[in-house]
């Protein structure tokens, strides 16, 4: 009787460290999850955002450009950390959402990086501003309306579309191609027995 008991008890206590591993393997497979996010996103809805959330996201420079419809300065690092960057995708900082592509980037030489047009139309929109005093057009990310910078066309560029996306660097993050979703291209096949 004594010894049932005790096997009882031990069976009891190999269930409860069963239990208490299998929590603790779930929940760090849900952390691991978690740190992996998936980017770019892809949002159905607009993003909207009060003034106080959107100071809390991003950086005070980024909120004068993206917010404030501010500019960066021309040439600085952040241009020349664009111009060094390789094949990828350029998200929005505000939400994520992908505009840009290193295919269509080129080197306009204006300080500024530049593309011929975007990677998702979609996601880019327009609109004229006056800020000095004459139009321009003003480019948007179409999710969290965000401020991008201009595009200006006929300038006689040797690209397919004679337009220059003339975007802050800033307000854009880069993904590089092995770590962006490569929807485009098909899956390498994983060999068996791996
Ligand atoms: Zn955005």
């Amino acid at each position: 009787m004594k010894s049932r008991s005790k096997k009882s008890f031990v069976y009891l206590f190999l269930a409860v460290g069963l239990g208490i591993l299998a929590c603790y393997t779930i929940a760090a497979e849900k952390g691991q999850k978690k740190q992996e996010e998936i980017l770019p996103k892809k949002h159905t809805k607009k993003i909207t955002m009060d003034d106080t959330k959107w100071k809390e996201k991003l950086t005070p420079e980024q909120y004068r450009i993206l917010r404030k419809a501010g500019t960066e300065r021309p040439f600085g690092e952040v241009y020349s950390t664009f111009k060094k960057q390789g094949l990828g995708k350029y998200v929005c900082a505000g939400c994520d959402t992908e505009l840009f592509s290193s295919n269509e980037k080129f080197d306009s030489k204006c300080g500024w990086p530049s593309f011929y047009d975007p990677s998702k139309a979609k996601n880019v929109k327009t609109s004229v501003d006056y800020h000095l005093g004459y139009p321009r057009t003003e480019v948007l990310c179409a999710v969290c309306d965000g401020h991008l910078g201009h595009v200006f066309t006929g300038e006689g560029f040797d690209t397919p579309t004679d337009k220059r996306y003339c975007i802050n660097g800033t307000v854009l993050k880069f993904i590089p191609a092995e770590s962006a979703d490569s929807e485009e291209k098909p899956k390498k096949p994983v060999s068996p027995g791996k």
